[in-house]
């Protein structure tokens, strides 16, 4: 279904470096990038203009627009999202999603990458001394760093990105507080200026891959996979079903074949430490 074909990468931020190589090679397909993507129409992380899809619509977005620029029926779109992660508290996460969209067979594949390996943070700074800490921190200068200023006197907050040397944040800090302005350092997320991001789509990638490899049983559409995991694996003490899964049922992105497995986790029972009428 795929083999031949031209996938278009729906990126404006180099992200074609970590999925195209990839896919070109385990896929059998040619990736190309559409000329100035205008892929922040949709939102930026610094807020200038408002991310009002969820990030699996925002992809879709990317994903239509990136085929009807380049009359393509294959595209393929990243979508980021960082902030703490949902079950360890404090810590950062990336969370990156990839969506592979098919016009011509009329599915969809998408696949999530979630990783703690990211430099994502923010920081108020009034010193240079805590200016050099977080910039040490996050790894600047290879990866990059934003300047938020605002302002007390309703001047329009000024937003400097993408900032990679020494001497230029040095110059827009101390000109910031001359201004009288509170300065916020964060993080470059945009994939280009974030080798640390780039590792995690490449990683994602590869989920995409190794998904699109798996055809379903039925109607050999690409990217059978587990679609949700089904409670009820039994106590090992009172055998009663507990909370943790029992099957994994895959299913297919286009027709309604799917499969259960059994004991997805390798697990026949689970500890009665788990079981709500063991210890309740
Ligand atoms: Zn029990
Ligand atoms: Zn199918």
């Amino acid at each position: 279904m795929l083999k031949g074909r031209t996938l278009v990468v729906a990126t404006a931020h180099g992200k074609e470096k970590a999925i195209a190589p990839l896919l070109e090679s385990r896929m059998n397909i040619r990736c190309i990038v559409p000329a100035a993507f205008p892929s922040d129409s949709l939102g930026t992380f610094t807020g200038e203009i408002e991310r009002a899809l969820t990030p699996l619509d925002a992809a879709r977005e990317k994903c239509k627009m990136a085929l009807d620029a380049t009359g393509y029926s294959l595209a393929v779109a990243s979508e980021g999202s960082f902030g703490p992660h949902p079950t360890i508290p404090f810590m950062p996460c990336d969370d990156e999603l990839l969506v592979l969209m098919d016009t011509e067979h009329d599915f969809e594949i998408a696949v999530r990458e979630l990783s703690t390996e990211t430099n994502f943070a923010t920081e108020d700074i009034h010193q240079l001394d805590a200016l050099h800490t977080f910039a040490e921190r996050v790894g600047f200068p290879s990866h990059a760093l934003i300047l938020r200023a605002t302002y007390t006197d309703g001047r329009k907050e000024t937003i400097e990105k993408g900032i990679q040397s020494e001497e230029k944040l040095h110059e827009l800090f101390t000109a910031f507080l001359k201004q009288g302005a509170s300065v916020r350092a964060e993080t470059d997320m945009r994939a280009h200026f974030n080798p640390t991001r780039m590792k995690v789509i490449e990683k994602a990638a590869l989920r995409l891959v190794e998904r699109m490899e798996s055809e379903c049983p039925k109607c050999t559409t690409p990217g059978f996979g587990i679609v949700r995991y089904l409670p009820g694996l039994p106590c090992g003490f009172c055998g009663m079903p507990t909370a943790s899964s029992m099957y994994a049922e895959k299913g297919c992105v286009k027709c309604d074949y799917s499969e259960r497995e059994a004991f997805p986790h390798g697990k026949q029972e689970e500890d009665p430490m788990y079981c709500a009428f063991c210890n309740p």
